[in-house]
């Protein structure tokens, strides 16, 4: 136990009926959850940084549920039936994150998506074309609209890219705060009565006596069940999760006059995205370029991708227009070899809702709703 405690901090603050490890976006949706469900249950979000450390507030706030060839490669992977299935996960986890916080509170904008094809991709832009209408016909009954995907190659010439010879746009496509929308959901935590406990690092568990004890930086708590939302960490304490770490490098500009375009842009198969902030551009991307190096839980930038980040914007986004760029960061994301995340009972009384790959935002509050009553069962 930490030292200097008191009786009242150990009774009200070390001891809960559920205890989330992560105040991530499925964290807080976890916790929001379980209290909207059992007002009576304590619950306690455990986070090791100051700040939530993860992800969920240093992505790109892309609102988005597939380019048509994510849309393509995930097929492949899961069948036609099972995309239905992902896209209309994605779909409606956007809609109950707008439900749950609102668009205002989100600054969610529906700028449209747009996916870019270089000029010397011609097979892939003919495949992605081909099949915006597979796409539409599939995502109809999901999202009620018709012609959702189509080309904009129009607007080419407005936008003023380099290099590049076709546009698909998704109209659908949204772009929010994601500082933002922890903040939001922070409030909504904190008003149903949860406490998030900030610097508190878990670093080992076990059973004892029918509870766990949970070994922190901030001394031992204990709790009924314990939920893991620890996402891209989850196999530092939870080592049989099949997951892996994937670093994101993100830059963005200082504002810059009269910036030609807004909405959120796919390129490179979506190993590339970028967005306007306001009038501001943000890149990200550029983990296939070294994969075994981005594999990582360290935080930090490399030459070679910040290097290809900044080429990209002189050569493709901004070839026209003189930028500056303001400040870099990364975050960590979890990737597996199923698309889904993993929402399971690891060993009794210890869940975990993780591994979202690069869609939290649109998968991450049905993950912690579904982890929520998966952790109420037994309660
Ligand atoms: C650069 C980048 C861009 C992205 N862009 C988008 C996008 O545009 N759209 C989209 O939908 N998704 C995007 N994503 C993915 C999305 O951000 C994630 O899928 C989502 O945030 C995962 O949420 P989470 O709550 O599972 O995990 P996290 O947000 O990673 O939360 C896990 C939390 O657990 C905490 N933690 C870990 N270990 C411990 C421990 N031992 N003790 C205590 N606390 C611990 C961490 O500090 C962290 O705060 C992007 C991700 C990155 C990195």
């Amino acid at each position: 136990m930490a030292p200097h405690l008191s009786y009242w901090e150990k009774v009200n603050f070390y001891r809960s009926d559920v205890i989330i490890i992560g105040s991530g976006i499925v964290g807080l949706n976890a916790a929001i959850a379980i209290k909207k469900q059992q007002p009576n249950i304590s619950v306690t979000v455990l986070e090791r940084g100051f700040l939530p450390s993860g992800a969920s507030t240093k992505n790109a706030g892309f609102a988005c549920f597939g380019s048509i060839s994510e849309l393509i490669e995930q097929e492949k992977i899961c069948g036609t039936d099972g995309l239905h299935t992902l896209v209309k996960k994605r779909w409606l986890g956007l809609q109950k994150l707008r439900s749950l916080v609102g668009d205002a509170k989100l600054e969610l904008q529906i700028n449209g998506g747009f996916e870019l094809f270089k000029k010397e991709d011609e097979s892939l832009t003919a495949e992605c074309v081909s099949k915006i209408g597979h796409y539409n016909h599939l995502i109809k009954d999901i999202t009620n609209e018709t012609d959702v995907f189509d080309t904009s190659t129009e607007k080419l010439d407005s936008f003023g890219f380099g290099n590049i010879s076709c546009l698909i746009s998704n109209k659908l496509e949204g772009q929010l705060d994601p500082g933002k929308m922890i903040k939001a959901l922070v409030e909504i935590v904190a008003s149903l009565g949860v406490s998030i406990l900030n610097s508190c690092e878990v670093t080992a568990f076990e059973e004892k006596e029918r509870e766990q004890v949970v070994f922190t930086s901030q001394g031992n708590f204990s709790t009924k069940k314990l939920l893991f939302c620890t996402n891209a960490f989850a196999n530092q304490l939870l080592p049989q999760l099949s997951l892996k770490p994937g670093r994101g490098q993100v830059i963005i500009t200082k504002p810059i006059d009269n910036l030609r375009w807004k909405g959120t842009f796919h390129y490179d198969k979506g190993y590339y995205y970028f967005r306007n902030v306001g009038n501001r551009v943000l890149l990200g991307g550029g983990r296939n370029l070294d994969f075994f190096t981005e594999e990582t839980h360290q935080f930090g930038e490399t030459p070679l991708v910040q290097n290809t980040l900044l080429r990209l914007l002189k050569e493709v986004i901004l070839p026209e227009t003189s930028f500056e760029i303001e400040q870099k960061w990364s975050g960590i994301m979890a990737f597996g070899p199923s698309l889904s995340p993993i929402i399971e009972e690891v060993s009794p009384n210890v869940f975990c809702a993780v591994r979202c790959n690069g869609m939290g935002i649109a998968i991450g509050s049905q993950t912690g709703q579904e982890a929520a009553e998966l952790v109420l069962k037994g309660l």
